[in-house]
């Protein structure tokens, strides 16, 4: 059973030998009498939320992974043993799961079963996975949208920000996404409709950038990266707009996060700045799916992938996220079926 380790708690930016390929062994069945589940581990998840569980942490939403065991993620598995009664072999899920060919889930209840398959299966780790659902509920819960508004999108290549750009063009709003290199610009502009979108490592003063593409303002800021870009939106938001928080990348490998300056801006614009995380509304995954599949199927919504060859490809895909080398959402496929 080949794994993907945690060396040791990460402190500054991930490197690749920080996460170790080694071979474990496996039972290839579930105990008598637990209801746990056995899973083939088809495609994993490069999610920037990761990093976080790579620090020593204390008193935040989710754990530390161990050092020394297999980092954890998002995947989509085949069952190949089951003693939960809700779960047989043969059925394809995606939830939590470990960096590993073969994972024993002891808690299969948070599992996500896949009914629909005649769109790739890799789509559950993100247009139909959890980033899926963050930008469903990031942008139409949190945002509240309205025909004709402006929106900005930070990191609007990625798992999230491609979906969140291409929901707002079907809402009838006006988008623009920031990336960080030609090739990304291109995709935002040609593949996902955005109207607009700019290189924003290029841009050495992001409020005079905003200005040009928002002359108006900006009515809605779907946050994916904070910093220096959040202080240049800050200034840029329009009377009574909304800033969905979803993340802040810019800002997992500092040791000091970086000071925001704008924050008066909430005051004077009457800003509501909301966070949110996603599992909070897997109970509305469903309307979700009901809403996203017809669009898929008639090719309105189109979804980029990166996907990594094998899980020794795993930790450099990974750390790739915070240097911004996948283009589209990250995913590692360690077996198609
Ligand atoms: P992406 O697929 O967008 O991958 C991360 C991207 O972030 C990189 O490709 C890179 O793109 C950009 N990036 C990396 N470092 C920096 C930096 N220093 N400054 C600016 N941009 C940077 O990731 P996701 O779509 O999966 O996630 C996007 C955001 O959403 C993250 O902040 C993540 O933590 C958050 N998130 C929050 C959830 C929630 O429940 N609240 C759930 C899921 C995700 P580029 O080349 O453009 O710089």
């Amino acid at each position: 059973n080949k794994q993907v380790v945690l060396r040791d708690y990460v402190e500054g930016f991930p490197r690749e030998s920080d996460l170790l390929v080694t071979t474990g062994t496996v039972r290839l069945s579930v105990p008598e009498g637990s209801n746990a589940v056995l899973v083939k581990n088809l495609y994993l998840s490069c999610d920037p939320y990761m990093r976080n569980r790579m620090s020593k942490l204390v008193g935040s939403y989710i754990e530390s992974f161990k050092p020394g065991s297999p980092i954890a993620g998002y995947g989509v598995c085949k069952v190949i043993d089951s003693g939960h009664p809700n779960f047989k072999k043969g059925d394809l899920v995606w939830g939590i799961t470990g960096w590993e060919e073969y994972s024993l889930i002891t808690a299969p209840e948070t599992f996500f079963k896949i009914k629909h398959t005649d769109v790739p299966l890799s789509y559950y780790t993100g247009l139909l996975g959890m980033p899926g659902m963050t930008a469903y509920a990031g942008f139409f819960k949190v945002c509240s949208p309205k025909k004709g508004e402006t929106v900005f999108v930070s990191a609007a290549s990625g798992a999230v920000g491609q979906l969140v750009g291409q929901f707002a063009k079907s809402t009838g709003c006006y988008v623009v996404g920031s990336a960080g290199s030609k090739e990304k610009v291109e995709l935002l502009k040609n593949k996902f409709k955005f109207d607009d979108a700019f290189n924003y490592k290029e841009e050495p003063d992001l409020d005079a950038a905003l200005k040009r593409y928002f002359p108006d303002g900006i009515d809605i800021y779907f946050e994916n990266v904070g910093g220096k870009m959040l202080d240049a939106v800050l200034l840029n938001m329009k009377m009574h707009g909304r800033i969905a928080v979803c993340g802040m990348v810019s800002q997992y490998n500092l040791k000091q996060p970086e000071g925001i300056h704008n924050l008066f801006q909430i005051v004077v614009k009457r800003i509501r700045m909301e966070g949110f995380l996603v599992f909070e509304y897997y109970p509305q995954y469903p309307e979700y799916l009901e809403m996203v599949l017809p669009l898929i199927r008639e090719g309105k919504i189109v979804y980029v992938e990166d996907i990594a060859e094998g899980l020794t490809s795993g930790p450099a895909a990974l750390v790739g996220l915070f240097s911004g080398k996948n283009v589209g959402k990250q995913v590692v496929a360690v077996a198609r079926e």
